[in-house]
């Protein structure tokens, strides 16, 4: 939350007026425009088919209005395609029903309304499912259902590998290809509902959404989403408009390893959800574990955490904490982050590790698990276990991506 009153339901479309950075934010406005113009180096290609129509999905409501007045129509028809698209989840513009016959056929010779093709599908015995989901130029990216008891998430990926080499993860090994367009973030979202028939919306979106299956999303799959800030920016002011998909913004969360001048920005345009990455108390360890810190150190990512908008006890921000035996998991080590986080509103989710072929650590111990968790919990911090998910499928993030490559290799 920004700061800023709740989204009021049947508020128009989302994006608050920005707030004036804090002047310790604004100090990093040069970095901040350095790392924007390097995200456009890795630009995805148009969301146009070889038969040049273009995609519909990704498009702002401005871009799709400006697409209706091209076509010699009234803006009024991006209000009814936006509804059909993002709140009833047609892709045929034959089943519009609101729209004339002679104009849906003019918009199906324009333009597509399109998702990822799945590559992959695989569910797991506890019910998570994974995706390899492949885009128009063959890359691709994986999307994971996490079912829990009273909700379900959707993590989604920003980026085809990534650039930030964190020594525990499997994507890191992976080196980036590119970012990911609007269109391909948040259809990764549509493609799920597709698959579990979650269209249309309910009336009302937002908080409304309880009871259905696919009810959160979390940006915390392939690639750093503060690095392709741009496209993510785009992607969740289309999840979170109230005529579409429209959930709310505190049911998002987004995961940065540490992208300090990014989180700033982001914090005063998307108000949603913050976790981070820590998975080290000290630099010099997590220089190791998390590259990134070796730029942006771990003081400079706490007080972007105590400045990050709305952050109270009811939101708190999540500190994620992968448990690595003899490295990282000692009662020293709990203390210290505990002392760290004594003054931001926290939640620290601990990580056994999910060991994947070619990396050498090793999970922490369970009763080492619990004894790092009481020491938190005794500091008055909530610090849940995550269980492992989806052990009998690929379930490390990336490894469904290379076994899949291996394949095509072979
Ligand atoms: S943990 Fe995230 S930021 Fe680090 S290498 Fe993996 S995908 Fe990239």
């Amino acid at each position: 939350m920004s700061g800023t009153a709740p989204h009021p339901q049947g508020h128009k479309a989302f994006p608050t007026a920005p707030r004036p950075l804090s002047p310790e934010a604004l100090l990093n406005e040069e970095e901040r425009g350095r790392i924007l113009a390097k995200s456009a180096l890795f630009a995805p290609p148009e969301a146009k088919l070889p038969d040049g129509r273009t995609d519909l999905v990704g498009l702002s409501r401005e871009e799709l209005a400006a697409e209706m007045v091209a076509m010699g129509e009234k803006p009024f028809r991006a209000k009814q395609l936006w509804h059909w698209i993002y709140h009833q989840g047609e892709r045929d513009f034959s089943r519009m029903s609101t729209i004339a016959k002679p104009f849906q056929q003019k918009l199906a010779e324009r333009f597509v309304i399109g998702r990822p093709e799945i590559g992959t599908e695989q569910t797991s015995n506890d019910g998570t499912r994974k995706w390899l989901f492949r885009f128009r130029d063959a890359q691709q990216v994986e999307t994971v259902y996490i079912p829990e008891d009273d909700r379900g998430s959707v993590c989604i990926s920003t980026q085809v590998g990534c650039t930030l080499s964190c020594s525990f993860c499997h994507t890191g090994t992976q080196k980036l290809v590119r970012n990911l367009g609007a269109a391909e973030i948040v259809g990764q979202f549509m493609a799920a509902r597709d698959s579990y028939g979650e269209w249309p919306t309910p009336k009302g979106g937002g908080e409304d959404d309880d009871g259905r299956r696919l009810s959160n999303i979390v940006v915390m799959g392939m690639g750093e989403p503060l690095y392709n800030y741009e496209a993510v920016r785009k992607a969740l002011t289309i999840v979170m408009d109230h005529e579409g998909i429209a959930l709310s913004r505190r049911r998002i969360t987004l995961s940065t390893s540490g992208v300090v001048p990014v989180m700033d920005i982001c914090g005063q345009e998307l108000g949603v959800n913050l976790a981070v990455s820590l998975h080290a108390v000290r630099n010099d360890l997590r220089d190791v574990l998390v590259p990134l810190n070796r730029k942006y150190p771990i003081e400079e990512l706490l007080a972007a955490c105590r400045r990050y908008p709305g952050v109270s006890n009811a939101r708190r921000i999540t500190f994620e904490y992968v448990m690595l035996r003899g490295v990282n998991d000692s009662a020293a080590e709990a203390r210290e982050l505990a002392r760290l986080l004594k003054d931001i509103p926290a939640k620290v989710n601990l990580i056994p590790f999910n060991p994947w072929p070619g990396n050498d650590y090793q999970t922490s111990k369970p009763e080492t698990i619990r004894e790092f968790s009481e020491i938190l919990l005794a500091a008055g911090i909530s610090s849940p276990v995550r269980r492992p998910r989806g052990r009998d499928i690929l379930a490390a993030c990336g490894q469904l991506k290379t076994a899949s490559e291996r394949e095509r290799r072979a």
